[in-house]
């Protein structure tokens, strides 16, 4: 079968070519690929800059966003032939450490975790892949093509999650105004769920037109290019991971305001920041910031329900463009229009 695989560390050492079968090791589910979505992450591992191969291997399979569906799988293990499936990124440590050994390893504590397709673990991008049963989630076969969005939707589903339980601490906390920093895919997922919630939504992003500010509208959240004046939202999601916004939604939530820190920084770039100002707003109005990371089985249960319930044609204009895997190349560069790209196995 055709990988794609790179030489992690190595810049641009992406190729797609011929490797084995899956090993059964990986699991006992055997999956047809029909469509690897291509992120950030993803980028940053084909710069060479992140990334880690299997121990003892040369080359990892990259792709951490599948949809697949079951070609053979045992019986009565929760998945059977010609369902539609993802496959969960992230094992626990074999520790196991305590968040680990209660199946919550995206809150892993001794960072012995692994990831398929991206830390030392072969990751979705084959035309067929094995995964163990417990570590596949089914979803409705009415979302077909557009279940490739299952992935970062529970990154996102799981930042609601947090933001939800920290916001429990007050008795009488509820969210209204939320501020959503970004309109890339994780954005927009993000602004999905709060839009299913009821929630005054804004979203910020730095293009004036064209898909982004469209699909914002859709979900009938206001859109702001480049600056949101003098809003005081409860809720922040930060997708952008760009320091000048993360410096601003830093200050700028409400009483009791909670920030959640989804989007990741290059980092290495220094920028002048009041951090005494910083403290006196967060002590004197009980702010939290935090970040949050991956997702458990959980948040992909909670994300297949909210990708269920959403309007089909919405979804299908997040993802951009696809590429056929014959011009996969394509798929990996940037375009002005991009929001999701997604390489079509299903149409080689
Ligand atoms: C993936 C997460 C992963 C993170 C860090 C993200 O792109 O969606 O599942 O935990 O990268 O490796």
């Amino acid at each position: 079968m055709r990988a794609l695989t790179v030489s992690p560390g190595q810049p641009n050492s992406i190729s797609l070519h011929e490797v084995p079968a899956p090993p059964k090791s990986d699991g006992a589910v055997l999956v047809r690929t029909l469509a690897l979505g291509i992120c950030g992450t993803d980028r940053e591992i084909i710069a060479g800059r992140y990334g880690w191969a299997p121990p003892g291997q040369a080359r990892l399979v990259i792709g951490h966003e599948s949809l697949g569906r079951v070609e053979e799988a045992p019986a009565d293990c929760g998945v059977a032939r010609g369902d539609l499936v993802v496959g969960i990124v992230r094992r626990p440590d074999p520790v196991p450490c305590p968040a680990c050994a209660a199946g919550e390893w995206d809150m892993c504590r001794n960072g012995q975790y692994t990831e398929r397709g991206i830390k030392q673990r072969d990751g979705y991008g084959s035309e067929q892949f094995r995964v163990e049963p417990d570590f596949l989630i089914p979803l409705d076969p009415a979302l077909d093509r557009l279940g490739v969005l299952l992935e970062p939707t529970s990154v996102v589903a799981k930042a609601w999650e947090q933001v939800m339980r920290i916001g429990a601490r007050g008795a009488a906390w509820e969210p209204r105004v939320v501020l959503v920093t970004g309109a890339g895919p994780v954005g927009l997922l993000a602004a999905l769920i709060g839009a299913q919630r009821h929630l005054e939504l804004h979203v910020l992003d730095r293009v004036r037109e064209g898909a982004k500010p469209d699909l914002v509208r859709a979900l009938g959240a206001t859109y702001h290019a480049g600056d949101v004046g003098a809003l005081k939202p409860d809720v922040v999601i930060e997708c952008t991971g760009a320091s000048a916004v993360v410096c601003d939604v830093l200050r700028r939530s409400a009483p009791d305001g909670i920030v959640c820190l989804a989007g990741v920084s290059s980092g290495g770039r220094t920028i002048k920041f009041d951090i005494g100002g910083l403290n006196r707003d967060m002590v004197l109005e009980n702010h939290v910031v935090f970040g949050s990371v991956n997702a458990n089985r959980r948040h992909y249960r909670a994300a297949a329900e909210a990708l269920a319930k959403a309007d089909k044609s919405w979804l299908a204009r997040v993802i951009s463009r696809r590429v056929p895997l014959a011009r996969w190349r394509e798929a990996f560069e940037q375009r002005p229009d991009d929001i999701k790209v997604v390489v079509d196995f299903a149409e080689p």
